[in-house]
């Protein structure tokens, strides 16, 4: 009965476009790699400075294992809470400019210990329509009551605000959305907040190492600060390693170390990743040439892409969203770009609206300006077979 039910539910997934499969990839991480025993030229990644494979970085791996080991062995609250944690936190809350950070093994667990820790049943939150799983799950675990507001529309989250007898008030909302590639208007969000007695919790996930002076983030890029932010920023997509960290006031960060239960009740993460992100934070700061070359692309990519049908998001981030609309014909075009050696992924509801299936082309300053070019002319080629005709229609 349970299986059966559960193969019913796989099977549906299926005759809908929905079935999701994994790709083995073999060897480095990179823009160019091998998978399933092919070689693409990938457009997946979050990867967007190319430093996850960076020399400098493996050799500080390397480094990071001769001095801490391999595993932290316990929670940051018992013994695991290692120097190089304590070192990258404070270099972390320096590069963003607020005073204190706190590291997490993962974005997603950040997000679901920061709004659990700080708000509960009496409280309210507003929430961006399209922000990430993680900040939705973490709503629904905090118990406390949950606005949704459209996408970017300051004036509806305004009244929902001002209605609003929460105890505590915060703002969720990603800096850059995941999905769509587009910038949330912080400066506008945090005046929402001051106006109303909120706090605001950015997520920076795609932000930081790429906006900003020196890639610190959507704080720098907007240049704004305020002690109501509280900023999350991953490091395992620009950052190249894995992690990542909540900064903010001192008092947010004391009771998150005390209260956010997805950083107490988990081992620490190996203290050897903290080593090799101390390194990471030199790079992204140095290296802006990576900044300069991933804009280059992204100019690239608009200019030269021209299709009737399908239509790039307005995004001026590496994140470039191609709306194919139904998901079964963004899955076949995904599938014949595979064929002809390029890797973009589908993406297709529940992460995207319904009707809004897409092909997620993601930049990277390890693209060259002919992997582009390949990736156009895949497209371009792409829309005069009869296969996507008849996609385009569908759609
Ligand atoms: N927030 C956003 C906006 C994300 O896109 C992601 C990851 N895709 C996360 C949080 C979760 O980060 P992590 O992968 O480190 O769990």
């Amino acid at each position: 009965m349970f299986f059966t039910h559960l193969r019913d539910q796989l099977q549906h997934l299926e005759s809908e476009g929905l079935l999701r499969y994994r790709r083995t990839v073999e060897g480095h991480h990179g823009t160019h790699l091998k998978a399933d025993g092919r070689d693409f030229v990938s457009f997946c990644s979050n990867d967007y400075l190319g430093l996850a494979s960076h020399p400098l970085l493996v050799a500080a791996a390397r480094e990071g294992a001769e001095l801490y080991g391999v595993g932290a062995g316990a929670s940051h609250l018992v013994s695991g809470h290692n120097k190089a944690h304590h070192l990258v936190e404070a270099k972390l809350a320096d590069f963003v400019g607020l005073p204190q950070a706190l590291l997490f093994s993962t974005g997603y667990m950040a997000n679901l210990g920061v709004v659990t820790a700080l708000v509960g049943r009496d409280d309210a939150l507003f929430a961006d329509k399209l922000n990430h799983a993680s900040l939705n799950d973490a709503a629904l675990l905090s118990r406390a009551k949950l606005h949704r507001y459209p996408h970017l529309d300051m004036r509806a989250l305004g009244k929902l605000l001002a209605a609003s007898g929460g105890r505590r008030k915060l703002v969720l909302s990603d800096a850059v959305f995941s999905m769509d590639g587009d910038i949330a208007p912080v400066p506008e969000l945090l005046a929402m907040c001051e106006r109303h007695d909120a706090w605001l919790l950015l997520d920076d996930a795609h932000g930081f190492g790429v906006l900003g002076r020196e890639g610190r983030g959507a704080l720098s890029h907007f240049n704004v600060n305020s002690p109501r932010i509280i900023y999350m920023g991953t490091l395992g997509k620009a950052a190249g390693v894995f992690g990542a960290f909540v900064a903010g006031e001192k008092e947010v960060i004391q009771t998150l170390i005390q209260r956010a239960r997805s950083y107490v009740y988990t081992t620490a993460t190996p203290p050897l990743l903290a080593h090799t992100l101390l390194k990471s934070l030199d790079l992204i700061r140095a290296e802006s040439a990576r900044r300069a070359h991933l804009a280059d692309l992204i100019a690239l990519l608009k200019n030269r892409l021209r299709l009737e049908h399908w239509r790039l998001l307005p995004s001026q981030t590496p994140i470039q969203p191609l709306i194919i609309g139904e998901s079964r014909a963004a899955v076949k075009v995904s599938a014949a770009l595979a064929e002809a050696g390029i890797l973009v992924p589908a993406i297709r509801p529940p992460s995207v609206p319904q009707g809004t299936a897409r092909l997620r082309i993601s930049l990277s300053a390890a693209h060259s300006t002919d992997d582009v070019e390949r990736l156009v002319a895949a497209l371009h080629e792409l829309v005069k077979s009869n296969l996507t005709a008849e996609d385009a229609e569908e759609a």
